[in-house]
């Protein structure tokens, strides 16, 4: 019994060991990935939920990696947060997706997600301040989306830096909300422009009860605070329907377009204009 047991224990060792390898490689491919190329922006619509009309889009990293092909977001930028590298990562992002909207036909916002890690990065405005100004795109077509993660703790400093960005004339949402600690004092202390409703609710659109009862609230709030509500995860058209009969004014998900590349993201749109 004695050595089963440290078998299992020998076991599990060499399944970590090779779990933090795997890890360890990936973080060291990811650093390499910026200058060989291998990153990518993808673009989500974000529509007006009458109209249909994207009114603006979010950045969606993507990573081609050599050997393992598509790496998912969900996977990396964790890791990339963990080690620190989600600064210059970060920062890439944020210049590509100013740069390439800056040469969008129409005049739509871009949603960039900041992770906590950058959030408390110091010389954020800076670089901020910085990517803008180089990319010629004006501020007022920026949004950036955060998580509550990033209010817990240093939330004088988050509320500064939230103030400062919004006076630059960027604006900011609230992602994943619902998911985390939602605490509502989060909305009436920090300046959000809009809220995002978790994807976990859309999906129970016409499935539950809890899940409607949970979107209509934050509706209801979100109407009261003056805030836009942007439904993720939108799948359906019955999703789309109860959400419009609900008056949620946007919505973002595969229904309406999947992510791609700034390229794509006009071409089928503008084929939809010509009659
Ligand atoms: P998120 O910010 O909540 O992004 C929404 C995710 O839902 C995206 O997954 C998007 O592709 C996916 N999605 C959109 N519509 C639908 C739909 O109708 N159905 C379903 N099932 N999924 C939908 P993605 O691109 O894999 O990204 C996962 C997460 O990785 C993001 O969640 C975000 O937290 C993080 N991420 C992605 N890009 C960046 C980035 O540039 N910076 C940072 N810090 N995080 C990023
Ligand atoms: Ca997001
Ligand atoms: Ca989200
Ligand atoms: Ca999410």
């Amino acid at each position: 019994a004695k050595r089963d047991g440290r078998g299992i224990h020998c076991f599990f060792e060499a399944a970590l060991d090779q779990r933090l390898m795997q890890r360890r490689t990936l973080e060291r491919d990811l650093r390499m990935a910026i200058e060989r190329g291998e990153l990518h922006l993808a673009y989500q619509p974000q529509c007006d939920t009458r109209t249909r009309e994207m009114v603006s889009a979010e950045a969606l990293l993507r990573w081609n990696h050599p050997q393992r092909g598509a790496v998912s977001p969900a996977e990396f930028v964790p890791l990339a947060e963990e080690s620190g590298f989600i600064r210059p990562l970060g920062r890439w992002v944020l210049e590509t997706a100013c740069a390439e909207a800056a040469k969008w036909p129409i005049p739509c916002r871009v949603a960039v997600n900041i992770s906590p890690a950058q959030f408390r990065q110091p010389d954020l405005l800076a670089v901020i301040a910085q990517v803008l100004e180089r990319s010629g795109l004006p501020p007022q077509r920026l949004k950036m989306e955060v998580t509550e993660g990033l209010l817990i703790g240093e939330t004088e400093r988050a509320l500064t830096l939230l103030r400062a960005l919004k006076d630059m004339g960027i604006a900011l949402s609230l992602d994943d909300f619902g998911t985390g600690y939602s605490s509502l004092s989060y909305l009436r202390r920090f300046p959000f422009d809009e809220i995002k409703i978790d994807q976990s609710f859309v999906r129970g659109l016409g499935q539950d009860v809890e899940s409607a009862a949970i979107v209509e609230a934050v509706l209801a709030l979100s109407r009261s605070l003056g805030m836009i509500v942007v439904a993720e995860g939108v799948e359906t058209e019955q999703q789309l329907e109860i959400l419009r009969s609900r008056n949620c004014p946007r919505v973002q998900g595969y229904l309406l377009g999947r992510p791609v590349p700034s390229a794509d993201l006009f071409r089928s749109r503008s084929a939809e204009l010509v009659p």
